[in-house]
């Protein structure tokens, strides 16, 4: 038998340069990280060397091309670390992650090539632009700092790395380790059959993992109002080992601020924004608060006299969903047959894109995924030419971290001749038989990540540096959020929503309904997720040298002198679960999502003033914002598309915020 050679090695074979995932083994990733990292090394070193003069092309282009087995290494195996990490996985990300933060200093703290990119001149809008990308990030990794302010600086980035990922996979642990076991499957009372039967046990127990958010779906259905509490409980209280990572790697993030000139990590975070100061970012959620707080009073009230006492936090959802149903006659359940998964990806998800952008999707089973739930589309352009590849991973899995998320498998550049390979996650349990039925919830989810996967499909640019969603991250759900809207348009619905077995289209009262209970709880959805930005506001605004005892009691003050301390709606995130921030890129910016709806909102506006789901608004889009990735100003791509500055009435509107009557 001969050797498996090491598929990082040389490109992928496969169409679209797919990871060939049939090919790899776990053992090749550390010796395939190993030989990029060397390789980018000595390219970069190669392009210091040149004697000629530095140019755009012997410079920016050399340093763009430069890597290419480290990022064939890092994408198929950082895309595998969040769906399906099993053991294996998860240490060799341990092992990798310091190493790989070490790399990068390597190169953003290399004095000469700095020296040689200050010399550069770009020809064009788009390598000015590039090139000035490339200074700025320079001088944030501490290219001007001294040879001692370096060494710290490498010290605290590594130490950052190494904390990020054992709190990720305390999470991961805790999501079962810490789950709720029922004994008596009286106590699951009011759990849909298909639910129950996802948490039964060989041994007879019954099994609620904890999902995501503080609010777990089941604590709408529950009707044991003892078990509800558990699992809310179990959920606040999960992965406590965590509070001091976070301590820890926010107290590190305020020294390193102030290494490189900022006087807390929320200034460093936000000053290559689209926000650029904390000033703006605390002024936006600001205005929220009042009007927000205001409705969810109002809701409480609803709430408390619907079930006739004071009621607790876990309380909210079950007693939310009865009000519901009496306001709206609109019983969850009775939407999910009308919601199949395959249906609302292909006459859902696919159609409205078709019908806005003209794209085309065939799948493509000889292309496989890492996992067999993946399945592959080839996406095609009207007239026909290739576009990239999609892949769609819904399944949760014990080995998948939570939430939704896309991801590049392949960026799109001119440079290097790559079309996009882009995938969509999402956490849907999987049924232990039959279709797959969403809730409306899941379905709109489905909508926001493909508006992420169009931004990446769509990408026509020259540099991978820029290339689809490498936009700011407060910009970066600008455009999945605006695509949100056709999951409700209602020639898109009308094509998607279909009973399952009968084929019978969603009644129009069901549509009706739906449709007007939308602003329906949204003081709760508003503050839940607006107290979670303030409490990683708060964690990011800590002064160099601030010490933090404890952090549940730095919890409560942050959310108090933010004035989001309602005991009923706990942040949608507490600092022990906050992944975004502490295991993901979102440090300071858990704001970008609003900031960003903000632009949806008012984008939405724009698509309805000018009749919709067509294809001449659906080109206009494209051209003018979706297919720029990073490669222009974002907020100059908004004007073009928008016509003029963003108004932030549509979003107050959207959230029932605006002055009541
Ligand atoms: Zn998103």
């Amino acid at each position: 038998m001969t050797e498996n050679p090491n598929p990082f090695f040389g490109p992928s074979t496969l169409p679209y340069r797919l990871p060939a995932f049939d090919d790899i083994r776990d053992e090749h990733y550390l010796p395939a990280f190993q030989r990029g990292m060397d390789e980018q090394l000595a390219e970069i070193d190669a392009v210091v060397a040149d004697p000629e003069p530095p140019t755009f092309a012997n410079t920016v282009a050399a340093i763009e091309r430069s890597g290419q087995v480290l990022k064939r290494t890092a994408m198929a195996f950082f895309t595998v670390a969040a769906s399906d990490a099993t053991d294996a996985v998860r240490d060799i990300e341990t092992e990798v992650s310091p190493r790989l933060a070490e790399h990068r200093d390597a190169i953003y703290l290399n004095r000469e090539l700095y020296q040689r990119l200050r010399q550069v001149d770009g020809a064009d809008d788009e390598e000015s632009w590039l090139l000035e990308k490339y200074r700025v990030d320079f001088v944030r990794a501490g290219a001007d700092l001294d040879e001692p302010q370096q060494e710290r600086l490498r010290a605290l980035n590594q130490e950052l790395s190494r904390l990020s990922t054992p709190f990720q996979q305390n999470l991961v642990d805790a999501s079962t380790a810490e789950a709720l076991v029922v004994d008596d499957p009286a106590l699951l009372d009011g759990l849909s059959e298909s639910d129950r039967k996802a948490a039964e046990q060989d041994d007879g127990t019954y099994v609620l993992p904890l999902l995501n958010y503080t609010n777990q779906p089941a604590l709408a259905e529950l009707t044991d109002r003892g078990t509800r509490q558990r699992l809310y409980e179990l959920s606040i209280g999960r992965a406590v080992q965590n509070r001091e990572v976070a301590v820890r790697m926010a107290t590190l993030r305020a020294e390193r601020a102030d290494l490189l000139g900022y006087p807390t990590h929320a200034a460093f975070a936000v000053a290559d924004q689209t926000a650029k100061t904390a000033d703006a970012v605390e002024e936006m959620l600001g205005q929220l608060v009042a009007p927000t707080v205001a409705n969810v009073r109002r809701e409480a009230e609803a709430l408390a006299a619907e079930a006739g006492f004071a009621i607790e936090p876990w309380d909210w959802a079950f007693y939310a969903e009865k009000v519901r149903k009496a306001r709206f006659d609109l019983d969850s359940a009775e939407m999910r047959p009308y919601f199949e998964l395959d249906r609302v990806l292909r006459d859902g998800v696919f159609h409205a894109a078709a019908r806005l952008y003209g794209v085309t999707f065939g799948e493509r089973a000889d292309l496989h995924g890492y996992n067999s739930d993946v399945t592959t589309f080839e996406v095609f352009d009207e007239d026909g030419s290739s576009i990239g590849l999609f892949l769609f991973d819904p399944y949760a899995r014990p080995t998948k971290r939570g939430g939704a998320w896309m991801n590049n498998l392949v960026d799109q550049s001119h440079l290097l001749g790559e079309l996009p390979v882009v995938m969509n996650n999402l956490n849907v349990t999987k049924p232990v038989e039959g279709p797959t039925l969403l809730s409306f919830d899941e379905v709109r989810t489905a909508f926001h990540e493909f508006g992420h996967a169009l931004h990446g499909l769509f990408s026509d640019v020259g540099y991978p540096r820029v290339s689809g969603t490498e936009v700011p991250r407060d910009f970066v759900e600008y455009p999945s959020q605006v695509n949100e809207m056709w999951a409700t348009w209602p020639e898109v619905l009308a094509n998607y929503a279909k009973h399952h077995e009968t084929g019978e289209p969603m009644p129009t009262e069901l549509v009706d309904k739906m449709k007007a209970a939308e602003t329906f709880n949204q003081g709760f959805a508003t503050l839940e997720y607006l107290a979670a930005a303030l409490l990683d506001w708060a964690w990011h605004t800590l002064e160099p040298g601030q010490v933090v005892e404890d952090a549940e009691a730095f919890e409560a003050a942050a959310l108090a002198s933010a004035g989001v301390a309602e005991p009923l709606v706990p942040p949608r995130y507490r600092t022990s679960y906050f992944a975004h921030v502490f295991a993901g890129g979102y440090s300071a910016g858990y704001y970008s999502y609003i900031w960003s709806e903000v632009l949806d909102a008012d984008s939405v506006d724009w698509f309805e003033e000018n009749e919709g789901l067509t294809r001449a608004n659906g080109d206009h889009f494209r051209r003018t914002l979706l297919s720029r990735g990073g490669s222009v100003d974002p907020m100059q791509a908004f004007r073009e598309f928008r016509g003029r500055d963003p108004h932030i009435e549509p979003l107050l509107r959207r959230r029932g915020l605006l002055p009541q009557d």
